[in-house]
This record gives C-alpha cells, structure tokens and sequence, in this order.
C-alpha cells in the first residue's frame, strides 16, 4: 500500500481545479476563466485497491494585494511544508519566464513533476520549445505533457505520482472522497455561479456562508448568505425585480442537486459587510 500527500501549484488559470476534477473523476473544485477563483486548499482522495493520493488544490501563487490574499497565500505555503509530491502545473500558452519566476521561488524539497497542461491549445513545434525550456530548470527532471479539460495523459500524470508515493496506511477512510463538510462545496457552487453570472468586481468583492443546512424527508433545505462590500454590489446581485439573484438561485441550485444528489430548496440573501476583505474577524466567519 501506498499514501501520501500531492500538492498542485502553479500561476491562477494554470488549471489546478480542473487538473483535480479531471484526476478525481468528480467535480470537486469550481472553475472559471477568471483568475483566483480558487480561495481554499480543497483536499480530494484518490483510492485505489493499493493506493491513496491525498490531493490539494491551492490558491494560484500571486502576490498578495490585500488580507484575503495574504490569507490564500499562506494556505500554500502550508501546503509547501507537508507534500509528499509537488505538481507544478505550467499552462503551456503562458509566459515561461513568469512561470520559472513562480516555480524557481518555491524551493521545493519534495519530489516534483512538471506537468505541462492546455496540450489541446498549443502546436507541437511551441510544446517542444516548453519542454526544451523547462528540461534546464532544477524542478524540470520530470515533464508530463497534458490536458486537463479533455483528459489526456491525466492518468500518466496518476502512475508518475504513484512512483513517488511512500509505502504507508491510508490516512484517510477509503469511501470518502474529501475532508471538506458538503456545506463547503454548497457555498463554493453558489460562488461558482457568481463567477459566471457577473462581471468585472463582483466576483472578487463576494463570498457565500452557507447559515443552514437541513435534511428534511424529501429534500435539503439550504439558507446561503451572499456577502459584498457596499450597497451598490447588493443591488447589482438582486438585479431588477429580483431578476439576478432568481437566476443565481436556479443556478447555483441546480449545480447543488447535482453533486449531492437529492433535491434541495435554496434560499439566497445578500448581505452588506463593509470591508469584508480586510477584517480579521469576518474572514474567519467566512472560513478563511
Ligand atoms: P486554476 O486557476 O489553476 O484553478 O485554473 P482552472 O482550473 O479554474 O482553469 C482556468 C481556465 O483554464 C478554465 O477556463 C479552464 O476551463 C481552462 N483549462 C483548464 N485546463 C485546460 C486544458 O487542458 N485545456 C484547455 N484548453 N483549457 C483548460
Ligand atoms: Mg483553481
């Protein structure tokens, strides 16, 4: 037997959440297009009959511009001290230079594969250059070349992990899939439907708390708060005549009874917190 802890890094959009998802089998992290949608370090097993890989998704690696931010970035050095295996995930359309500047600051201790992702999107000629690139670099000893979206090569990237993974018990029971409470993954398909449905600011000015979670005979009963910064953000998410929120409720619901398979009755309320983001005792309300 086999177990051990992997961390995926690499710049915001890289695709660490679909990286996971896509090695799970099972949407566990929400994805955007929009950079740092990812704000927890969200731990997924993979079992097998003779292994289990701890999985963590973190925060893309940026600098921090505000409390939030600083709290997201010491969840991945966190994550740094306690890997059995790194995965540096490189989109192979970025720019190499900003990602060697991000991968050489991490100074890595473990073991590290270079996975080289968004194959779909590049010709070879470019995939080659990537690769020649990276092959110099100390954390470029071992490359896999992937797509996360469409699920290629994901499961070389699974037996190179498993190469590395020290023999061991699994930490962790072998039916679950994850060490997060399913309110967590309610809140983050609600912030998850945010993400689409609105522009600009909003996204980055929100979070989702979920205040009740009931299992009741035929469905779950979910109350979520929507917190923003300022009354204009509160307007923006109600819409005209309630238009916004009805969608980001159908929405977000429909996502919701989808992974925790039953029906559910989800009740959204938005609420003001003035400078959410940079007060100590909101974020931790809020989980962070
Ligand atoms: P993260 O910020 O690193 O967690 O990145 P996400 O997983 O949220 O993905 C960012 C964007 O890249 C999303 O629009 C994904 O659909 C897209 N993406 C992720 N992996 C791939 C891939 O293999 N190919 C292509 N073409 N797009 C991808
Ligand atoms: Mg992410």
């Amino acid at each position: 037997m086999r177990s051990g802890f992997v961390n995926i890094f690499g710049r915001p959009n890289a695709g660490k959440s679909t990286l996971l998802n896509a090695l799970t089998g099972e949407k566990l992290a929400i994805i955007s297009h929009k950079v740092q949608t990812t704000r927890h370090r969200i731990k997924a097993f993979l079992n097998g009959d003779d292994y289990q890989v701890i999985l963590s998704d973190t925060p893309g690696i940026m600098k921090p511009e505000y409390k939030l931010h600083e709290r997201m970035m010491q969840s991945v050095k966190s994550s740094l001290e306690d890997a059995d295996v790194a995965i540096l995930l490189a989109d192979a359309n970025d720019d190499p230079e900003k990602m060697d500047e991000v991968f050489s600051s991490l100074r890595l201790k473990v073991p590290v594969i270079l996975a080289l992702n968004k194959c779909d999107r590049v010709n070879a000629d470019r995939l080659r250059k990537m690769t020649e690139f990276f092959q110099t670099k100390p954390y470029g000893k071992e490359i896999i070349t992937l797509s996360a979206l469409k699920n290629e090569h994901v499961d070389d990237l699974l037996q190179a992990i498993l190469k590395h993974l020290p023999e061991g018990m699994a930490f962790y029971d072998p039916e679950e899939l994850t060490d997060l409470p399913q309110r967590f993954f309610v809140s983050e398909f609600v912030r998850e439907k945010i993400y689409e449905l609105f522009d600009e600011e909003i996204p980055y000015q929100t979070t989702v708390l979920v205040r009740e979670f009931k299992e009741k005979q035929t469905l779950i009963k979910i109350t979520a708060d929507i917190i923003v910064q300022r009354e204009s953000q509160k307007a923006i998410l109600i819409g005209e005549k309630g238009s916004m929120i009805k969608k980001l409720g159908t929405e977000s619901r429909k996502s919701i009874e989808e992974f925790l398979q039953s029906k559910v009755f989800l009740e959204l309320f938005v609420k003001v917190r003035p400078k959410w983001r940079e007060n100590d005792l909101y974020l931790k309300e809020y989980g962070y």
